[in-house]
């Protein structure tokens, strides 16, 4: 397989010679202090290859991947009784969309955007302190990728609940719709501080193998969910890992990812492998530029597309 090395190499150099990087995110200054110049890649295959190009060992801030992680998480504390909770449909709307929350009476859309995911942090404070949550993440996160040297970023984690205001509307919002069970502080403290993890791309695309590999994690021989399961959240991440740009992204990368603000996209070709791409400026809709297009030249290259070769 020495020329899934060679492509990952041809990647990073064409996208390190493109000009235009997208906008880094700048609503807290951990984020908005990143060198848009990084560019990482990480290819993780379900034989336990790894081929990575650029920053693949630099961490960086996760932020809405690490939506996957709780989702994943949550799917197995309360099974499909989450479905309660949260809807399985595109929003189409940003992120940090709040009208469609009013529109439908606090439920949100699906796990992946902010108000999903704050309902999957509240899911996951059942019987626990915000500490304990915290911690159970880091050491799910840190099982799947087979790595204890996964940390919080507190600095992120801070800046976070200083000016997350937005997401503090969000959660206050589904409280007076009665959708939430824990006080909107405490289910904040959980979802900023999984927001603020930080990987690298070849943490985070060894923690996203199991779904590529039907639930079972080949690097670390340990099972994760059932087959069925992961097949179900790898249909999430298709149809709402990149908010309103997810056609777009089924359309030119045809997998299933997830994105994050911090510039991370984390991607799963099942049967094959699991990708983590990082550029730090974003397009329109909040989603790595140069990390999009690093995945559409892998996809067509490779072939791996769950639409056709
Ligand atoms: N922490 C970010 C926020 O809440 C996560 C959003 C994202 O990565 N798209 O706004």
């Amino acid at each position: 397989m020495d020329d899934l090395q060679t492509l990952v190499n041809e990647i990073h150099q064409e996208i390190a010679a493109r000009t235009e990087r997208g906008k880094v995110a700048d609503y807290i200054p951990p984020l908005a202090e990143v060198d848009p110049a990084h560019f990482g890649i990480a290819v993780t295959t379900v034989d336990g290859q790894e081929f990575v190009a650029g920053d693949a060992d630099t961490p960086f801030s996760i932020q809405s991947v690490s939506k996957v992680f709780t989702l994943t998480l949550a799917l197995g504390m309360v099974g499909d009784r989450l479905w309660n909770r949260v809807g399985r449909e595109p929003s189409g709307t940003p992120f940090n969309s709040i009208v469609q929350l009013e529109r439908e009476e606090g439920k949100p859309r699906n796990p992946f955007i902010n108000a999903g995911a704050i309902a999957v942090a509240d899911v996951l404070l059942a019987g626990h302190q915000p500490k304990e949550t915290i911690g159970e993440i880091v050491q799910f996160v840190r099982f799947l990728a087979g790595d204890d040297s996964i940390v919080i970023d507190q600095r992120v984690a801070r800046s976070e609940t200083e000016t997350g205001f937005r997401n503090v509307a969000l959660a206050q919002f589904m409280r007076a719709f009665g959708k939430l069970d824990h006080p909107a502080e405490h289910v904040l403290g959980v979802y900023f501080h999984h927001c603020a993890l930080a990987m690298t791309c070849r943490q985070l695309s060894r923690a996203g193998l199991f779904l590529a590999a039907g639930g079972y994690n080949p690097a670390t021989g340990r099972s994760v969910v059932s087959r069925g399961r992961a097949r179900r959240i790898n249909a999430l991440m298709l149809t709402c890992g990149h908010y309103d740009g997810s056609g777009d992204f089924a359309y030119r990368v045809g997998l299933p990812g997830k994105s994050g603000v911090g510039g991370g996209i984390l991607v799963v070709a099942p049967g094959k492998a699991s990708i983590a791409v990082w550029s730090p400026g974003l397009n329109e809709n909040g989603n790595s530029l140069l990390g999009s297009q690093a995945l559409e030249m892998l996809a067509q290259r490779t072939g791996w597309s769950i639409f056709g070769a």
